[in-house]
């Protein structure tokens, strides 16, 4: 699409990544299924192994690296971030793990943020120490004052918001300013608002990730990511990518870019239902705490008014201390809110979750269960009424 930056983002995402009078007219781009791609000559051949040496990336060369499939889902991607270019990955954990060891070597410190997907931990903690990287994890809520724990081989910031289980909200401008006048590269995981809630490069960001898997494909039915990149970042992440062989499947990303088109009506009903059911929550006695930034009364409200356009469906609760029993009873029953991890698609979800295991620079202190709950796009009342025998059930298990 031309002139992109003339229409509002609502617009751009029915539009971006494709072009019918390429296609014979067709509405839809068409899935390419490649490893393979023929060359003409010997110096065509040259010209690709240029491309490629010079970090370009434009020509088609091997089906590892991309076809005109993933192009779409780049590009659309891409625009909607403000980016330069973005690299599709076979899951959103390895947009990341391809965008850290993009960056990071042997010496090197990695600032990372506490509150972050729980898997991503994993990986610093078994992975990239093994290979001789010094991690350390700041407080969500740390802003400006990360600037006191930088250290001289600090190469990499990792940021997340709102964080993933307890969902507060970091001062992503602030952080990043840090790191930009140090050089520093700074890479932020932005699921939870999609590109169309939260811009992280608009933020200072030089790279910011989507599990596509959630609510770009929006459907429960693909893994894949994609890591947005500023020009600088590019070349580092699409090689690293390339030579690591993360690379995601056409089919996948055609249906990527079929959710994509209808991303802003869904999300305009997550919020809208989860705002409803999280006000709800607030009121029941059985709920010691609900946490969801688009919450006037949330901690992190105010930055979230700040910087993000809107909200997803995806949100925290904590219960008064209850027994394991009482607990199980209510999830293990449920007719709408069934019990599975991930989230972004058209159904709702819940799951319990265990914050004080994942965190070690501001520990979890509440005493009642955890949850985590996805707003689908069932009828609100139904949602409710869902809980509402959920803690019957509980109150009963006593
Ligand atoms: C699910 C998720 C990921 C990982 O994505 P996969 O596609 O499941 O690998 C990364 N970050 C966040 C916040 C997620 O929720």
């Amino acid at each position: 699409m031309t002139s992109s930056e003339a229409f509002a983002r609502d617009t751009q995402i029915v539009h971006l990544g494709r072009d019918p009078q390429a296609n014979h007219g067709i509405v839809n781009p068409p899935v390419y299924h490649a490893s393979t791609f023929i060359f003409n000559s010997v110096a065509q051949l040259l010209e690709t192994r240029r491309d490629r040496a010079s970090g370009a990336f434009e020509q088609f060369t091997y089906g590892r690296e991309g076809t005109p499939t993933t192009r779409a889902l780049e590009d659309a991607v891409t625009q909607l971030e403000g980016g330069y270019r973005a690299v599709v990955t076979s899951c959103g954990l390895g947009a990341i793990c391809a965008s850290l060891t993009a960056f990071l070597s042997a010496g090197d410190h990695l600032l990372i943020i506490d509150s972050l997907y729980g898997p991503v931990r994993q990986f610093c903690d078994e992975y990239l120490k093994r290979f001789g990287v010094e991690v350390s994890y700041y407080d969500p809520l740390i802003g400006a004052d990360i600037a006191h724990l930088v250290q001289p081989n600090t190469r990499v910031i990792y940021l997340e918001s709102p964080c993933s289980l307890t969902f507060e909200m970091t001062d992503v401008p602030a952080i990043t300013r840090v790191a930009r006048a140090r050089g520093i590269t700074t890479i932020m995981d932005n699921t939870w608002a999609t590109p169309l809630c939260f811009q992280p490069l608009a933020h200072g960001a030089d790279v910011s990730i989507h599990a596509a898997t959630k609510y770009i494909s929006g459907h429960s039915d693909l893994m894949l990511g994609i890591a947005v990149c500023n020009e600088a970042a590019f070349i580092p992440v699409k090689k690293t990518a390339s030579a690591s062989g993360y690379c995601g499947g056409p089919d996948d990303i055609y249906m990527a870019l079929r959710g994509l088109r209808t991303l802003s009506l869904r999300l305009q009903r997550h919020q809208e239902t989860a705002t409803t059911i999280a006000r709800w929550l607030q009121r029941r006695p059985e709920v010691s705490r609900v946490m969801y930034p688009a919450l006037p009364d949330d901690p992190g409200h105010a930055i979230w008014r700040r910087d993000f356009n809107g909200a997803s469906g995806l949100f925290g609760a904590v219960l008064k201390p209850c027994s394991e029993q009482q607990f199980a009873a209510m999830l293990d029953h449920m007719d709408l809110f069934l019990m599975g991890y991930s989230w972004g698609g058209f159904e709702s979800l819940v799951v319990p979750t265990y914050p004080a295991t994942l965190r070690s620079a501001r520990p979890w202190q509440e005493k009642g269960p955890a949850l985590r709950l996805h707003a689908g796009l069932e009828d609100p009342d139904d949602l409710i009424r869902d809980l509402e025998r959920g803690f019957a059930r509980l109150a009963a298990a006593a």
